[in-house]
């Protein structure tokens, strides 16, 4: 199929960002979550290019599986990629696939243990299935329902759009903050890169990096957040959270 005005949602995607991605009471089993997470992918990884840099994919791919050793839900399938854009963002789907954009990759540096935070976070929001939540909530309830349990997608193109519309809660946010640091720190991560992160964050917030960083319009306030995580390291760890440098 020719990448025509069908596709157009693709673009708006990153908006969504962090956002795209809880277990009581949803519609979708959780395979269903991973037969929808596929279909999607398949549909993001046409729309965006899968990052040349081997060194990127493997770099990624390998803090994922860590992540995992700690953090796999079954039957979920995970897979860790990195799409060539300079967004500064990252987004799960349902189901397990998890995107980094090499904007992200830039910013962290070579900060292994931010990144694992930042995609400990992602695993947290597929784990608490926070899109079947949030998708079970909304409005696109019906449609949903009807494209997503009927064995096959029918029409991938209105799960998207529906995933796109998808913001998550605030305290899915805080939640998928907190997870994904206890990952981080299980499989031997600092977990003070979630902290260092969220300063880079505010930091390019506060140059009003606008375009880059709209996606993260859907977080909490950043300074919110860095204050919880530093109450959740200090918890964790039975020492101060750190400070990062200036
Ligand atoms: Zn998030």
């Amino acid at each position: 199929m020719r990448r025509t005005g069908k596709w157009r949602w693709l673009l708006l995607l990153p908006l969504a960002g962090l956002a795209l991605t809880g277990c009581k009471g949803t519609l979708w089993s959780k395979k269903d979550e991973v037969r929808i997470g596929k279909e999607v992918s398949l549909e993001v990884e046409k729309a965006y290019k899968l990052d040349p840099n081997p060194a990127h994919q493997q770099r990624v791919q390998l803090i994922g599986q860590r992540l995992l050793t700690v953090a796999k839900v079954e039957p979920y399938e995970y897979t860790f990629k990195v799409l060539d854009s300079e967004e500064v963002n990252a987004f799960a789907l349902p189901g397990g696939p998890v995107y980094v954009m090499r904007g992200l990759l830039e910013m962290v540096g070579n900060d292994d243990d931010e990144l694992a935070c930042v995609i400990g976070h992602e695993l947290a929001h597929i784990n608490r299935r926070h899109a079947a939540k949030q998708v079970t909530r909304g409005t696109w309830a019906s449609v949903l329902i009807a494209l997503g349990t009927k064995g096959k997608v029918r029409d991938i193109a209105e799960i998207s759009a529906a995933l796109l519309q998808l913001k998550y809660s605030r305290n899915q946010e805080y939640e998928a903050d907190r997870l994904g640091l206890e990952y981080a720190y299980q499989s031997g991560y600092d977990p003070n890169g979630m902290i260092r992160f969220f300063q880079k964050l505010l930091a390019k917030q506060k140059e009003g990096d606008k375009g880059i960083l709209a996606n993260l319009r859907t977080h909490p306030l950043t300074e919110n957040r860095i204050w919880r995580a530093r109450q959740h390291i200090e918890k964790l760890t039975g020492k101060p959270a750190q400070e990062a440098k200036p």
